[in-house]
């Protein structure tokens, strides 16, 4: 190449260098994997694809684990693998922590599920409630995606409204009414200035008259949208630390604007701290100075069993209270479950402040750590608390149409590198650290990485 070619593009010579190496990285990963192989072959034969959980897809197969401990896991095929995805950031203190162990062996042996509320429940409610300044009640549901449908329900039975607001490229869940402009491409978004509904998704019937999707970080869309539909208006559900969205946080203009505007239009503003929870004591919420009506939570809050929550305002939350005019209903036959809530609660308990700063700072030195390896390369860092992302662009992330540029299939590429070399993250390159994350295992990793790029 001539030094006068304007073609030429240093960011896609790095990311080029990695993929020229595809084949190798899955040779290899073939190579360590044969146990893995032959479960997702037999896998095939029972479940769609032989999958039955879309984020643990990976090419060429995922990695089936028999084991889990502290930071590590034991695949089927024997091999030792640091975890710093501890099941999509939902393990805060690791795996088979003997504190959640002990208290969920406890309630096993007293039963499992009765059709009848457990003292457990209350005491997990309690907890959230304690950190979370806008939770006054609790409901809790089995997942994120229930917790999502539940909010929303709520804030629609509360306000008699319909419309709900969502940001192109956030993830929240896979309820219908969120599943729209979730990852939109390119060519559906690039022309429009005011985004519209692109489903996420066959088989949604329809946005129309429930979803409105507007830019993320964008005040003046905003209040645009206040303008237009302020009277429709039920919830504007938001992320404080959107994970598609490169593990940013809202810019505070954006987040004021979102506040302001609910209380004028009267709408219930929903923070979705289903990830962003697990990184400080009083949630995501509690550092950023804005306090949401509604929260839905899940991951961590389980200690590692299935789990969501909603937890608000009291008076938000108690039109599904018994005996509430146009009762907001919300059965589930595990909802609340016994040992769920004792794993919650051994859980939360653990993460005290005096456990978070270790655990944030721990954090923090991953993130230093790959921000030095990754200085003058096309990657940015982002993050906060106990997560991290390696976001392959060379710029900041402020909205989906960034993200538009983001070299995924090198991410997804530079997650098998790092598997093969016993580091587990997603295919994304999301990452946290548990309190059973060990300083040789980051330095380990961080080394992987250097590797990895600077080779
Ligand atoms: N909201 C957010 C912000 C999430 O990250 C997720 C899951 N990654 C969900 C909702 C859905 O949670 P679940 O997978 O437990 O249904």
């Amino acid at each position: 190449m001539s030094a006068t070619d304007i073609s030429h593009d240093p960011a896609n010579d790095f990311f080029g260098a990695l993929k020229a190496r595809a084949p190798e990285i899955e040779r290899r990963y073939r190579e360590l994997t044969p146990a893995s192989a032959a479960l997702h072959d037999a896998a095939k034969g029972c479940l769609p694809g032989g999958y039955s959980r879309d984020a643990v897809i990976r090419t060429p197969y995922a990695p089936y684990i028999e084991k889990g401990e502290g930071a590590v896991l034991a695949d089927a095929d024997g091999r030792r693998i640091v975890d710093f995805n501890f099941n999509a950031t939902s393990l805060a203190l690791g795996h088979a922590d003997p504190r959640v162990v002990g208290a969920v062996n406890a309630q096993l042996g007293r039963g499992s599920a009765f059709y009848a509320p457990t003292r457990n429940v209350i005491e997990l409610a309690g907890v959230i409630c304690e950190r979370l300044a806008s939770a006054e009640r609790v409901r809790f549901t089995n997942s994120g995606s229930e917790a999502v449908m539940m909010g929303l329900r709520l804030a629609r039975g509360h306000t008699g409204r319909n419309l709900i607001v969502k940001f192109e490229g956030s993830y929240h869940g896979t309820y219908d009414d969120v599943q729209w402009s979730v990852s939109p491409p390119k060519a559906a978004v690039a022309a429009a200035n005011e985004p519209k509904p692109i489903a996420d998704s066959g088989g949604l019937v329809g946005a129309k008259g429930r979803v409105l999707v507007l830019r993320f970080n964008d005040a003046d869309a905003l209040g645009r949208a206040a303008e237009q539909y302020g009277d429709d208006i039920a919830a504007v559900i938001m992320e404080p630390l959107t994970n598609r969205l490169g593990l940013i946080s809202p810019k505070p203009d954006f987040l004021a604007a979102a506040r302001e505007v609910c209380d004028r239009t009267g709408a219930v503003l929903i923070f979705d701290e289903v990830i962003a929870f697990r990184v400080g004591y009083n949630g995501a919420q509690g550092a950023l100075g804005v306090t949401p009506d509604i929260t839905t939570l899940g991951k961590c809050i389980g200690g590692g069993f299935p789990v969501g929550g909603v937890a608000g305002r009291a008076e938000v939350l108690e039109v599904s209270a018994p005996g509430a005019s146009d009762r907001v209903s919300h059965a589930g036959t595990f909802n609340a479950n016994p040992v769920t809530m004792a794993a919650g609660k051994a859980t939360l308990e653990a993460l005290t402040p005096e456990v978070f700063e270790p655990l944030n700072a721990t954090g923090e030195r991953v993130r230093a750590g790959l921000r030095e390896t990754c200085e003058g390369l096309p990657l940015r860092i982002a993050g906060t608390g106990s997560l991290f992302k390696i976001n392959a662009l060379e710029r900041e992330i402020a909205d989906h149409r960034d993200t538009l540029e983001v070299d995924k299939a090198w991410q997804e590429l530079a997650s098998l590198a790092l598997l093969t070399e016993g580091y587990f993250l997603s295919k994304t390159l999301l990452g946290c650290v548990s309190t059973a994350t060990t300083d040789e295992q980051i330095e380990g990793f961080l080394e992987a990485f250097a590797d990895l790029v600077r080779r």
